[in-house]
């Protein structure tokens, strides 16, 4: 019941504080957060808020009384810069040092910025924050261009989003598909088709090489190829990279993200955690160490964290998820399609719902559903069951999902 510091006010750090409170925990928790509102869900800021469809209100973890109700001491609109370990306290960017028991690190990711000329000009953005959502949504009306730097989850997002409110929107991606990194050709097809169908326009294999501006405003984005692609609004979206640099300099071990254990907590102290984006951890279904970003995850870990410090039993590993939502798509994913050798679509693409599993020999590793809830809740227990199916009939979408996993 000793005093509990959390450091990150995200979706992590705050469900730490409520999993703690709801796990018995009777000691004084204190939640500093950098942003100046309460945890908020990051997902709707390239979707539903994004296109207006939600308020600020909805998108809160929790509302502002909860804090103050369950007696979490939360802090906004301050940094925390040191960790000492030795002595067991925190500085923060306002003078104050805090000492505690236990440490949660909850400080998230940051997106990554391209490194080259022109990214400062005003208007090219990246998404990360409801700050970011908001400079964003003011910028993107009818007869707006917005360039999308990025065709991964984030960006095709935001790129679905924009054209709904009517802006006309060029998506660069890199590679010679959207997704490549995280899915198979089927998908990324799939996805590109949608897009086009609904007016994006795609520049596939396109390297960017610089922003090009007038009077400090964004007017093209600059091809590496020597082509010019005339926008209003740039949004950079090509991935992100941990706020780990605090946990590094207290000496905590880092590898791809602060290493974790399945308690989430640090390899190199014990009085430290660390969950959400900024933790490396073992995933047992896949049996490696992993650096998570989705929601499914923050809560896990922060339910690890809570678990541990309050002395319960640490809880069942879950299979890891995510979901991304564009125009009418409900895409849902379970698992990683790490070290597979093989690729099952389930349903016909061209109806628009389908699955794509992945497999290891005839173990479900991994599975994307669009429009196909079935798919994903069994396709989840197929990978944390790890026990081998019949691909026959899973192609056949006349066999139940339920008679596939018997
Ligand atoms: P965050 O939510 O980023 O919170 C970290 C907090 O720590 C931030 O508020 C930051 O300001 C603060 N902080 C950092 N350093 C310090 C410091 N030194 N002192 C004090 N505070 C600090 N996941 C899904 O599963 N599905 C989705 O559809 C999905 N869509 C997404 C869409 C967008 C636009 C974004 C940005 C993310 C999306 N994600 C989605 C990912 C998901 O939101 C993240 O995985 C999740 O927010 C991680 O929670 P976290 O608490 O680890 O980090």
């Amino acid at each position: 019941n000793g005093r509990v510091i959390i450091l990150g006010a995200g979706h992590a750090g705050g469900s730490a504080a409520a999993f703690l409170r709801q796990y018995g925990h009777a000691g004084p928790i204190l939640l500093i957060g950098e942003e100046p509102i309460a945890p908020y869900q990051r997902p709707p800021l390239s979707k539903a808020w994004l296109k207006g469809e939600a308020d600020a209100e909805s998108l809160a973890l929790k509302p502002l009384e909860f804090y103050a109700a369950h007696d979490i001491d939360f802090r906004a609109g301050v940094k925390a810069i040191s960790i000492h370990r030795a002595a067991k306290t925190v500085s923060l960017d306002d003078g104050v040092s805090l000492a505690y028991d236990t440490l949660i690190l909850a400080t998230g990711a940051r997106p990554i910025s391209l490194p080259v000329e022109g990214a400062d000009l005003d208007g090219v953005l990246s998404l990360r924050t409801a700050a970011d959502a908001e400079a964003l949504k003011l910028r993107l009306a009818a007869g707006k261009t917005l360039a999308v730097v990025g065709g991964g989850y984030i960006g095709l997002e935001v790129a679905a989003s924009a054209r709904s409110l009517g802006a006309e929107v060029v998506v660069i991606e890199r590679e010679e598909r959207v997704l490549a990194r995280v899915a198979c050709t089927t998908l990324s097809e799939f996805f590109q088709a949608r897009h086009l169908s609904k007016g994006v326009r795609l520049e596939l294999n396109a390297s960017v090489a610089g922003f090009v501006g007038e009077q400090d405003q964004i007017r093209a984005v600059q091809l590496a190829d020597g082509r010019q692609i005339a926008c209003d609004v740039a949004v950079v979206g090509v991935g992100a990279r941990p706020n780990n640099e605090l946990a590094a300099r207290a000496g905590l071990e880092c590898a791809s993200g602060v290493v974790v254990d399945q308690d989430a907590r640090s390899i190199s102290d014990p009085n430290i955690f660390a969950i959400g984006d900024v933790a490396q951890r073992p995933v047992p279904v896949y049996e490696r160490m992993l650096r998570l970003e989705s929601v499914p995850n923050a809560l896990e870990q922060a339910k690890q964290a809570a678990a541990a410090i309050t002395g319960r039993p640490r809880p069942a590993p879950e299979c890891p998820w995510q979901w991304s939502d564009q125009y009418d798509l409900k895409l849902q994913i379970a698992g990683y399609a790490l070290d597979t050798d093989d690729v099952v679509v389930r349903g016909d693409p061209d109806s628009g719902a389908f699955a794509v599993f992945y497999l290891r020999g005839d173990v479900v590793r991994s599975v994307a559903a669009v429009n196909a809830p079935p798919e994903f809740m069994v396709g989840k227990q197929l990978v944390l069951a790890r026990t081998p199916i019949d691909k026959a009939k899973l192609s056949d979408t006349t066999v139940s999902m339920k008679v596939v996993a018997a």
